[in-house]
């Protein structure tokens, strides 16, 4: 995994401002977790990292390379990032192994490695028998396990995940939470996970990072948040 490091980040629209100056950094191989209330800004910096939005004002650099800032804006495919997010955003029309595989044909992988790896992503989210279905033919959870396999296989520096367990029911949440942070750490995966679930937060992360209304409230591994006098 790279390092991460977002320096005074502000992001404005209009008269809103989502996101009001925060900093926060991760080491290679951390899982750090933004958690606070719905519209507290959470999508709205994960944007800005991926490249999808861009910031009204601060840094964000990965692996010491300035991505975002003043006067530099790095397309995101040249980031070195990728997104899971919260709907199954896998292509239906395509099999599994055709979805997992896109990434790596896109950068022009030869066929052996394409399928070296995608089979390799496909195990290591538990799929591999089901490299011939299509998306139509996954339940939900089968379909963000798939997403995941996606966003893993071209081995990013950084992964981000927007609420990807938000639209499955609580025991598969529960269970598909332990296998990604399995995953990440098997893989040494640098991970950002939104969500506004306390629980998720305080079982999978190094870190979390604390947001309220576009501000960070407080940075600290599970057990010392809220602990502070
Ligand atoms: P969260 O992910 O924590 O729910 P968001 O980052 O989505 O919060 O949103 C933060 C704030 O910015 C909210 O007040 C939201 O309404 C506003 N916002 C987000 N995206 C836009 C946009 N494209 N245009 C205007 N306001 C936006
Ligand atoms: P989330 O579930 O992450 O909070 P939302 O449902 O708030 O996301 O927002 C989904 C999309 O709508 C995002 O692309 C965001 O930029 C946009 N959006 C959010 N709030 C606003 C807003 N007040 N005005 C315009 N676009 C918004």
């Amino acid at each position: 995994g790279s390092s991460l490091v977002v320096r005074d980040l502000v992001v404005r629209y209009g008269e809103v401002e989502a996101v009001s100056g925060i900093s926060f950094a991760a080491e290679p191989g951390d899982f750090i977790t933004l958690l606070g209330p719905s519209g507290c800004g959470k999508s709205t910096t994960l944007r800005c990292i991926a490249g999808l939005e861009t910031p009204s004002g601060g840094t964000i650099a990965i692996d010491g390379r300035t991505v975002a800032g003043p006067g530099v804006e790095v397309p995101p495919e040249r980031r070195g990032i990728n997104m899971v997010f919260q709907s199954y955003a896998i292509w239906p029309h395509m099999s599994v192994f055709d979805n997992v595989a896109y990434g790596l044909r896109g950068r022009g992988a030869n066929p052996r490695l394409v399928r070296e790896r995608t089979l390799e992503a496909l195990e290591l989210v538990g799929l591999p028998h089901l490299e011939n279905r299509f998306g139509t033919e996954l339940s939900g959870g089968q379909q963000q396990r798939v997403a995941v396999a996606r966003a893993v296989v071209t081995r990013p520096g950084v992964i981000l995940f927007d609420e990807p367990l938000s639209n499955l029911d609580a025991g598969l949440r529960e269970r598909m939470r332990e296998e990604l942070l399995e995953l990440q750490r098997q893989v040494g995966l640098t991970a950002l996970y939104v969500t506004h679930d306390q629980t998720e937060a305080m079982s999978m992360s190094d870190r979390v990072v604390l947001m309220n209304h576009g501000v960070i409230e407080q940075a600290d591994p599970p057990r010392q948040l809220y602990r502070r006098p």
